[in-house]
């Protein structure tokens, strides 16, 4: 499970930084995470290729975070795609969307499903083999949700009480990747089923943009691996933070320490900082795995 940060600001337009969006990439599929203006310019900048992506979810109706599906859309209808895409959000984007592409005269050539989300619940949206997507109800001036990712990934383990004495690390390998070992004679030496136990491998990444200080998620996101949260503000306008619905730096080290998360991403930064190593000493005293989320990088989960 990868993620690629390609929009950390917030709603005012700045020249350092793009509006929401983010990658999420696992087993040969990507996710995207809202879909702010020119997020397919960030897309294309950043090597992503867009005929893997079957689902989209956007949080809420604010600008910031779905300005740029409209355009997204487009681009892959002139690509020709022809798989079908799946929009997660918050009910009257599909009328929006409809609307947009009825006075553009566009009949896309494939199929573009909308489920509406109820942001007041939590509710399991999507379910593959390999993926769980459950919503996260946010307390923000509009309906929001969040979006929490479960990732299940078997995984062979040795019992390690039995592994006998002699046993090379090649054929180790050979049973972790469940097939039995041999002598050269083609007699059987170790049992696969005998040595080894499936452990299923779970990774969890909560993504809470935007919102109030609100413990109620906590429960939800707990000891998830990587946790990003909203962090407009710093200390300094705590109360604008409070009145606007969106939270400081050091409120969402608090909600990662509370939820005893591995790791906080704070981003959906105000265009009044430019240097931030200040937002991220307000989050440090509170949560020491506190990093910035960067345009561009790439988070292992
Ligand atoms: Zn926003
Ligand atoms: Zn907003």
């Amino acid at each position: 499970l990868k993620l690629t940060i390609l929009g950390t600001g917030s709603a005012t337009p700045s020249l350092i930084r793009h509006p929401s969006a983010q990658i999420l990439s696992h087993e040969n599929s990507i996710y995207l995470i809202d879909c702010g203006e020119g997020t397919q310019l960030q897309l294309l900048k950043h090597g992503i290729k867009i005929s893997k992506l079957k689902y989209i979810f956007i949080s809420h109706l604010h600008g910031d975070h779905y300005f740029g599906l409209i355009g997204l859309i487009s681009s892959l209808n002139l690509a020709r795609r022809r798989e079908s895409l799946t929009v997660f959000g918050p009910k009257g984007l599909d009328e929006i969307l409809t609307i947009q592409l009825k006075y553009s005269d566009t009949q896309l050539h494939f199929k573009l499903d909308f489920v509406s989300i109820d942001t007041n619940t939590t509710n399991s949206i999507l379910e593959t083999s390999t993926l769980k997507v459950t919503t996260i109800p946010l307390k923000h001036r509009i309906p929001c949700s969040g979006f929490l990712f479960e990732t299940k990934r078997a995984v062979r383990n040795i019992i390690k009480s039995k592994i006998p004495i002699g046993i090379s690390h090649l054929e180790i390998i050979q049973l972790k990747n469940g097939e039995d070992v041999y002598f050269s004679d083609g007699k059987i030496k170790y049992k696969m089923k005998q040595m080894t136990f499936i452990k299923h491998d779970i990774q969890k990444y909560a993504y809470c943009s935007d919102t109030i200080y609100d413990e109620k998620i906590i429960e939800q996101i707990r000891n998830v691996d990587l946790l990003y949260h909203e962090a407009t503000f710093k200390n300094d306008l705590v109360e604008r933070a409070h009145t606007t619905y969106h939270s400081t730096a050091e409120q969402a080290a608090i909600i990662a320490q509370k939820a005893e998360v591995t790791k906080l991403l704070i981003g959906h930064f105000s265009s009044r900082y430019h240097d931030l190593s200040e937002n991220l000493q307000e989050a440090l005293p509170f949560f020491n795995n506190t990093e910035i989320a960067l345009e561009g990088n790439e988070y292992e989960i």
